[in-house]
Protein backbone atom coordinates (compact mmCIF):
# COMPACT_ATOMS: atom_id res chain seq x y z
CA UNK A 1 0.00 0.00 0.00
CA UNK A 2 1.17 3.42 -0.73
CA UNK A 3 -0.73 7.01 -0.48
CA UNK A 4 -1.24 7.02 -3.89
CA UNK A 5 -3.68 4.13 -2.92
CA UNK A 6 -4.64 6.08 0.36
CA UNK A 7 -5.73 9.12 -1.57
CA UNK A 8 -7.81 6.78 -4.37
CA UNK A 9 -9.40 5.07 -1.13
CA UNK A 10 -10.43 8.46 0.07
CA UNK A 11 -12.01 9.46 -3.06
CA UNK A 12 -13.83 6.19 -3.08
CA UNK A 13 -15.19 6.81 0.19
CA UNK A 14 -16.49 10.28 -0.03
CA UNK A 15 -17.96 9.32 -3.17
CA UNK A 16 -19.70 6.56 -1.42
CA UNK A 17 -20.83 8.79 1.33
CA UNK A 18 -22.19 10.88 -0.42
CA UNK A 19 -24.64 8.39 -2.67
CA UNK A 20 -25.49 7.21 0.91
CA UNK A 21 -26.62 10.68 2.10
CA UNK A 22 -30.11 10.64 2.82
CA UNK A 23 -30.01 7.18 5.00
CA UNK A 24 -27.37 8.31 6.90
CA UNK A 25 -28.78 11.67 7.59
CA UNK A 26 -32.05 10.03 8.03
CA UNK A 27 -30.30 8.11 10.46
CA UNK A 28 -28.89 10.86 12.76
CA UNK A 29 -31.82 12.34 12.49
CA UNK A 30 -33.95 9.91 13.99
CA UNK A 31 -31.48 8.73 17.06
CA UNK A 32 -28.91 11.40 17.08
CA UNK A 33 -29.12 15.29 15.89
CA UNK A 34 -29.09 15.11 12.58
CA UNK A 35 -25.49 16.59 12.23
CA UNK A 36 -23.64 13.23 11.02
CA UNK A 37 -23.57 13.32 7.31
CA UNK A 38 -22.72 16.66 7.31
CA UNK A 39 -19.73 16.25 10.30
CA UNK A 40 -18.55 13.02 8.12
CA UNK A 41 -19.00 15.14 4.51
CA UNK A 42 -16.90 18.26 5.61
CA UNK A 43 -14.65 15.47 6.72
CA UNK A 44 -14.58 14.32 3.32
CA UNK A 45 -14.49 17.80 1.38
CA UNK A 46 -11.46 18.79 3.65
CA UNK A 47 -9.36 15.58 2.59
CA UNK A 48 -9.92 15.85 -1.11
CA UNK A 49 -8.99 19.45 -0.82
CA UNK A 50 -5.65 18.28 1.01
CA UNK A 51 -4.85 15.67 -1.94
CA UNK A 52 -1.57 17.51 -3.41
CA UNK A 53 -0.52 17.55 0.16
CA UNK A 54 -0.25 14.05 0.88
CA UNK A 55 1.30 12.82 -2.63
CA UNK A 56 4.66 12.63 -1.81
CA UNK A 57 4.65 11.67 1.84
CA UNK A 58 4.77 8.03 3.34
CA UNK A 59 1.75 6.44 4.33
CA UNK A 60 1.97 6.63 7.83
CA UNK A 61 2.51 10.50 7.72
CA UNK A 62 -0.50 11.02 5.19
CA UNK A 63 -2.41 9.03 7.97
CA UNK A 64 -1.07 11.57 10.60
CA UNK A 65 -1.65 14.10 8.89
CA UNK A 66 -5.47 13.10 7.66
CA UNK A 67 -6.22 12.54 11.29
CA UNK A 68 -4.96 15.91 12.32
CA UNK A 69 -7.16 17.56 9.88
CA UNK A 70 -9.95 15.92 10.46
CA UNK A 71 -9.55 16.59 14.43
CA UNK A 72 -10.07 20.06 13.42
CA UNK A 73 -12.85 19.62 10.85
CA UNK A 74 -15.04 17.06 11.92
CA UNK A 75 -16.66 18.16 15.52
CA UNK A 76 -19.33 16.01 16.77
CA UNK A 77 -19.01 12.97 19.01
CA UNK A 78 -17.69 11.57 15.45
CA UNK A 79 -14.59 13.61 14.67
CA UNK A 80 -12.24 12.94 17.63
CA UNK A 81 -13.01 9.11 17.28
CA UNK A 82 -12.13 9.01 13.42
CA UNK A 83 -9.69 11.51 13.90
CA UNK A 84 -7.89 8.86 16.65
CA UNK A 85 -8.13 6.09 14.15
CA UNK A 86 -5.84 7.73 11.63
CA UNK A 87 -3.50 9.04 13.85
CA UNK A 88 -3.20 5.28 15.29
CA UNK A 89 -2.75 3.92 12.21
CA UNK A 90 -0.38 7.00 11.18
CA UNK A 91 1.92 5.98 14.48
CA UNK A 92 1.69 2.05 13.76
CA UNK A 93 2.97 2.47 10.34
CA UNK A 94 5.44 4.72 11.50
CA UNK A 95 9.01 3.85 9.50
CA UNK A 96 7.02 1.71 7.16
CA UNK A 97 7.56 2.59 3.44
CA UNK A 98 5.16 0.35 1.80
CA UNK A 99 2.79 -1.14 4.04
CA UNK A 100 1.94 -4.70 3.74
CA UNK A 101 -1.18 -6.58 4.08
CA UNK A 102 -0.35 -7.75 7.87
CA UNK A 103 1.39 -4.18 8.70
CA UNK A 104 -2.34 -2.39 7.42
CA UNK A 105 -4.26 -5.10 9.06
CA UNK A 106 -2.23 -4.13 12.49
CA UNK A 107 -2.44 -0.39 12.00
CA UNK A 108 -6.10 -0.88 11.40
CA UNK A 109 -6.54 -2.79 14.32
CA UNK A 110 -4.80 0.03 16.37
CA UNK A 111 -7.12 2.42 14.69
CA UNK A 112 -9.72 0.81 16.14
CA UNK A 113 -8.07 0.44 19.26
CA UNK A 114 -7.95 4.15 19.65
CA UNK A 115 -11.73 4.58 18.96
CA UNK A 116 -12.21 2.23 21.85
CA UNK A 117 -10.27 3.95 24.50
CA UNK A 118 -11.28 7.97 22.93
CA UNK A 119 -14.66 6.71 23.11
CA UNK A 120 -14.59 4.77 26.07
CA UNK A 121 -17.06 1.87 24.20
CA UNK A 122 -17.01 -1.35 22.73
CA UNK A 123 -18.87 -3.99 20.84
CA UNK A 124 -22.41 -4.17 21.38
CA UNK A 125 -23.08 -0.45 22.72
CA UNK A 126 -24.58 0.92 19.34
CA UNK A 127 -21.94 2.48 17.47
CA UNK A 128 -19.76 2.73 14.76
CA UNK A 129 -17.74 -0.04 16.66
CA UNK A 130 -20.09 -2.49 15.98
CA UNK A 131 -18.93 -2.40 11.90
CA UNK A 132 -15.68 -1.86 12.87
CA UNK A 133 -14.54 -4.16 15.92
CA UNK A 134 -15.54 -7.31 13.61
CA UNK A 135 -14.47 -6.21 10.48
CA UNK A 136 -10.80 -5.75 12.05
CA UNK A 137 -10.85 -9.20 13.72
CA UNK A 138 -11.86 -10.57 10.13
CA UNK A 139 -8.87 -8.87 8.47
CA UNK A 140 -6.53 -9.79 11.18
CA UNK A 141 -7.68 -13.76 10.96
CA UNK A 142 -8.08 -13.76 7.10
CA UNK A 143 -4.94 -11.94 6.27
CA UNK A 144 -2.89 -14.39 9.28
CA UNK A 145 -4.20 -17.32 7.00
CA UNK A 146 -3.11 -16.27 4.20
CA UNK A 147 -6.61 -15.84 2.60
CA UNK A 148 -6.97 -14.34 -1.52
CA UNK A 149 -8.08 -10.80 -1.94
CA UNK A 150 -11.22 -11.60 -2.94
CA UNK A 151 -12.27 -14.29 0.06
CA UNK A 152 -10.75 -11.39 2.36
CA UNK A 153 -12.86 -8.19 0.78
CA UNK A 154 -16.38 -10.76 0.57
CA UNK A 155 -15.61 -10.96 4.27
CA UNK A 156 -15.10 -7.95 5.33
CA UNK A 157 -17.47 -6.14 3.20
CA UNK A 158 -20.03 -9.08 4.80
CA UNK A 159 -18.78 -8.66 8.59
CA UNK A 160 -19.28 -4.62 7.82
CA UNK A 161 -22.53 -5.60 6.72
CA UNK A 162 -23.72 -7.68 9.47
CA UNK A 163 -22.07 -5.51 12.36
CA UNK A 164 -24.29 -2.61 10.78
CA UNK A 165 -27.73 -4.47 10.15
CA UNK A 166 -26.60 -5.67 13.90
CA UNK A 167 -27.06 -2.24 15.32
CA UNK A 168 -30.87 -1.80 14.80
CA UNK A 169 -32.01 -4.01 17.94
CA UNK A 170 -29.27 -2.43 20.24
CA UNK A 171 -30.17 -0.40 22.68
CA UNK A 172 -27.45 2.57 22.91
CA UNK A 173 -25.48 3.01 25.68
CA UNK A 174 -23.26 5.80 24.44
CA UNK A 175 -23.34 8.73 22.31
CA UNK A 176 -26.79 10.76 21.96
CA UNK A 177 -28.85 7.92 20.89
CA UNK A 178 -28.25 6.38 24.71
CA UNK A 179 -30.90 9.42 25.95
CA UNK A 180 -33.59 7.65 24.27
CA UNK A 181 -33.09 4.55 25.83
CA UNK A 182 -35.21 1.61 24.28
CA UNK A 183 -36.80 3.94 21.57
CA UNK A 184 -33.35 4.18 19.54
CA UNK A 185 -34.33 0.32 18.95
CA UNK A 186 -35.74 -0.24 15.32
CA UNK A 187 -33.15 2.03 13.99
CA UNK A 188 -29.52 1.40 12.49
CA UNK A 189 -26.94 3.68 14.32
CA UNK A 190 -25.76 6.50 12.03
CA UNK A 191 -21.77 6.28 12.67
CA UNK A 192 -22.08 1.98 12.15
CA UNK A 193 -23.90 3.16 8.72
CA UNK A 194 -21.19 5.29 7.84
CA UNK A 195 -18.47 3.11 8.63
CA UNK A 196 -19.69 0.31 6.52
CA UNK A 197 -20.73 2.65 3.62
CA UNK A 198 -16.91 3.67 3.60
CA UNK A 199 -15.52 -0.07 3.84
CA UNK A 200 -17.42 -1.54 1.23
CA UNK A 201 -16.26 0.83 -1.15
CA UNK A 202 -12.59 0.73 -0.03
CA UNK A 203 -13.18 -3.04 -0.60
CA UNK A 204 -14.37 -2.42 -4.22
CA UNK A 205 -11.76 -0.49 -5.09
CA UNK A 206 -9.19 -2.85 -4.07
CA UNK A 207 -11.12 -5.63 -5.87
CA UNK A 208 -10.71 -3.45 -9.13
CA UNK A 209 -7.54 -2.60 -8.87
CA UNK A 210 -6.42 -6.25 -8.20
P1 LIG B 1 -22.78 13.73 17.59
O1 LIG B 1 -23.26 12.50 18.27
O2 LIG B 1 -21.94 14.59 18.47
O3 LIG B 1 -23.90 14.49 16.94
P2 LIG B 1 -22.13 12.56 15.04
O4 LIG B 1 -23.57 12.68 14.74
O5 LIG B 1 -21.18 13.05 13.99
O6 LIG B 1 -21.78 13.25 16.42
O7 LIG B 1 -21.74 11.03 15.29
C1 LIG B 1 -22.60 10.13 15.90
C2 LIG B 1 -21.99 8.75 15.84
O8 LIG B 1 -20.81 8.68 16.63
C3 LIG B 1 -22.89 7.66 16.40
O9 LIG B 1 -23.78 7.20 15.42
C4 LIG B 1 -21.92 6.60 16.86
O10 LIG B 1 -21.64 5.65 15.85
C5 LIG B 1 -20.66 7.37 17.13
N1 LIG B 1 -20.36 7.45 18.55
C6 LIG B 1 -20.90 8.28 19.46
N2 LIG B 1 -20.34 8.08 20.67
C7 LIG B 1 -19.41 7.10 20.52
C8 LIG B 1 -18.49 6.44 21.40
N3 LIG B 1 -18.38 6.76 22.69
N4 LIG B 1 -17.71 5.47 20.88
C9 LIG B 1 -17.77 5.14 19.57
N5 LIG B 1 -18.63 5.74 18.70
C10 LIG B 1 -19.43 6.69 19.17
MG1 LIG C 1 -25.09 13.81 15.41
Amino acid sequence: MNTQHIIGALEAVQASILANESQIESLDRAIGDGDHFINVRRGCDVLMAMRDELVPLAPAVAFGKIGMKLLSTIGGASGPLISSFFIAMGKTLNGVAEPDRRQFAAAFVAGVEAIKSRGKADLGEKTMLDVLIPVSRVLVRLTESGADLATLTAKVREEAVGGMLATKDMVATKGRAHFLGERAIGHIDPGAKTCQVAISAVCDLVIAAA
